[in-house]
């Protein structure tokens, strides 16, 4: 049973997602709930948002947990930025599951929203069929170290990357019909 945190933004397409790839999922709102599942999401929305409503509650500590037992983990937008060790433009505070650099609304206006056929995949994983992606007001992966893998970019900079069992993607994959990421995310393996 994957959980898909449901405090602010898209949660709803990402639940839906799941169960259109066949995979069981819900929504999760607690600690407790985020603990009891296999895997989970963080949608997008607003990063700045997200941190707020986790404040005192012990969802960051159960993520943390989830990830650091070997289970799956996703992050794409909003929910990249929250799993990121270093967050730019404003600094913030990042929950450090991913060893890589993001600056948020990198793109600027004319840039901000855009869908993007990305050619430049990791074709062992991704395969060669060009993936469709959406980008909203997206974070920019500026650096990410040498143990993450890059299996996407977007002009030169990566825009999907995972290390061991921890999926972050700067666009959002739950509004595409494309169960590729998907696939990237559930056969994470390792731990954090
Ligand atoms: N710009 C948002 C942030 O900084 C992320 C946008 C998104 O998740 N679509 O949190």
């Amino acid at each position: 049973m994957i959980g898909v945190l449901a405090l602010q933004g898209d949660f709803e397409a990402h639940r839906e997602a799941l169960r259109r790839a066949g995979v069981e999922a819900r929504d999760v709102r607690s600690a407790d709930e985020i603990l009891a599942s296999t895997g989970l999401v963080i949608p997008g929305g607003e990063s700045t948002t997200l941190r707020l409503l986790m404040e005192g509650t012990g969802i960051e500590e159960a993520i943390r947990a989830l990830a650091r037992r070997g289970d799956p983990l996703l992050g794409t937008c909003a929910g990249a930025i929250l799993l990121a060790r270093d967050v730019e433009g404003p600094r913030a505070e990042g929950f450090g599951l991913l060893p890589m650099t993001v600056v948020r609304n990198a793109y600027g206006r004319q840039l901000d929203s855009a869908v993007v056929r990305l050619t430049d995949l990791s074709p062992d994983v991704l395969g060669a069929e060009p993936l469709e992606a959406v980008f909203i007001r997206a974070p920019r992966i500026s650096a990410v170290d040498p143990d993450v893998e890059v299996l996407a970019r977007r002009d030169g900079d990566p825009v999907l990357v995972r290390k061991g069992n921890v999926t972050a993607a700067t666009f959002h994959p739950e509004l595409t019909k494309d169960p590729r990421v998907l696939s990237v995310f559930l056969s994470g393996r390792g731990s954090v």
